[in-house]
């Protein structure tokens, strides 16, 4: 099938990447020049596992194209997939103007019946948003063609999209138009060749259950931090509770991992625009509210430990930092916790020394040259001549270090783990003094 994407950045590349994986003819559309030309010269934006390739080999293959022409995007595919971005406004709602903007395109080209899909996570009520404004380009240019609006958001995970995407748990349609219903089952084939995958919903429902998951696995979060920051009060080891509870399968052991908060470009924006939709129809959502503000409170935890430490003075401190982007896997730091840790420090006069795998040129692109930042090429170096170490992101390469070398490279053996990568026997072993999050008094 021939299908149009808007929008090349985590979801759209991927999702136009695995749909002209499995032979639909793909052509992806961007407004940013920039992206496109790299795309065009087989240079992938961003640093996802597996997304390379498959980007190679379909474009090789004639099945993936790029463009910044609206037009030519709008007359390729009968369907049209929104998968731009969904930012945070100034309140906190989601800003609709990037999808809006695309309806609008969508309208003032089409010369034929379309299906406009919003992949991107959009507040219940878009669709009707999107069909007004392509409806408003039709009659602009006194045309008739007939479309349906479709709501199909992305359950996707950053570091592991791939997979998410072939293999998906759920993919969940909005649509009251049968003919658009039969198309999306046509596109999603290959994904559902169990038959059990797709859910079909009304269009309100579907936007709603893409929030619905994220606000519960923030509240997972949130929740776990809760008890975490109690543990540690009442001297009790919060990684023992999470054994404790999660063998319990109304629980599950699935996202109870405390830490130093959680972010990403989803779980902080979808929770706030969640809880000002509610605010929207007159309703209080105090337990979202409440899931955003123990997670602004928890990105600030590593610093309050450290600054503990020093007794408020880190003016001069050298801090090395392993971990910059949100999550592993993934180069992406948008609302990571190291940037609110960084910036913290450097309020207090502390230079960091940073090592991530993936996300330093990010890092670089995010806050350019700066005297207190110095982005390290390995781990190692960024422990030379620091104080002490902090752990922001659970990357692989940071679970069985050399402990030795840590303990002998720091100024101050002392290891601050926002992320509960290891044991405190073990780090007693070699005379660290550990800290993490959550485990007993001395935290
Ligand atoms: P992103 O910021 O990585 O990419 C968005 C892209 O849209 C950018 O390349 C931008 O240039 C482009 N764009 C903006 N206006 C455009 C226009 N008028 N026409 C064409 N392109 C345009 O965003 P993302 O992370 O891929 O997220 C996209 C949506 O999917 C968001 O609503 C997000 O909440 C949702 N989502 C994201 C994830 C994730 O893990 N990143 C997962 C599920 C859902």
């Amino acid at each position: 099938m021939k299908i149009t994407i808007f929008g090349t950045g985590y979801v759209g590349l991927v999702t136009g990447a695995c749909l002209a994986d499995v032979g639909h003819e793909v052509l992806c559309m961007d407004v940013d020049e920039g992206k496109i030309e790299r795309l065009k010269n087989g240079q992938i934006p961003i640093y996802e596992p597996g997304l390379a390739g498959i980007v190679s080999h379909t474009v090789e293959a004639g099945r993936l194209s790029f463009t910044t022409n609206v037009e030519e995007a709008v007359a390729h595919g009968v369907l049209q997939f929104i998968a731009v971005g969904t930012p945070p406004d100034e309140d906190g709602s989601a800003d609709l103007q990037y999808v809006t903007a695309v309806a609008r395109s969508i309208g003032q080209f089409m010369d034929g019946y379309k299906v406009v899909i919003d992949k991107s996570t959009v507040p219940v009520g878009t669709a009707d948003k999107v069909r007004a404004a392509v409806q408003a380009e039709l009659d602009r240019r006194g045309l008739d063609h007939d479309f349906d609006v479709v709501s199909n958001p992305e359950f996707l995970k950053e570091g592991a999209a791939i997979q998410d995407f072939m293999k998906p748990d759920r993919i969940v349609v909005g649509t009251d138009s049968e003919k658009a219903a039969e198309l999306l089952q046509e596109v999603y084939y290959p994904f559902n060749r169990s038959r059990d995958r797709m859910v079909f919903m009304d269009i309100r429902s579907a936007e709603l259950t893409k929030y619905a998951a994220n606000a519960m696995l923030a509240t997972k979060i949130s929740f776990m931090n809760e008890i975490a920051n109690l543990a540690e009060r009442l001297g009790a080891d919060v990684e023992a509770v999470r054994q404790g509870i999660g063998s319990d399968p109304r629980i599950g052991y699935h996202f109870i991992y405390p830490g130093c908060g959680y972010g990403g470009s989803c779980f902080p924006k979808d929770v706030q625009a969640l809880a000002r939709t509610a605010s929207g129809v007159g309703y209080d959502a105090k337990l979202l509210n409440a899931v955003e503000s123990v997670n602004y409170a928890q990105k600030h935890v590593l610093f309050d430990k450290v600054s503990h430490y020093f007794q408020g003075n880190l003016d001069g401190k050298v801090v090395a930092l392993w971990g910059l982007a949100f999550k592993p896997n993934t180069d992406d730091m948008r609302e990571a916790s190291s940037r609110t840790l960084m910036e913290d420090l450097w309020k207090a006069g502390a230079k960091v020394q940073a090592f991530d795998p993936e996300a330093m040129e990010e890092t670089q692109r995010i806050y350019g040259d700066r005297d207190d930042l110095v982005l390290c090429g390995t781990k190692e170096q960024a422990l030379k001549g620091a104080d002490v170490l902090v752990i922001c992101t659970e990357w692989k390469e940071f679970r069985s270090p050399d402990f030795e070398l840590v303990a002998s490279a720091l100024r101050e053996p002392v290891v601050f783990d926002g992320r509960n990568l290891y044991e405190p026997e073990m780090l007693d072993r070699y005379d660290l003094i550990y800290y993490a999050i959550g485990r007993g008094t001395n935290q």
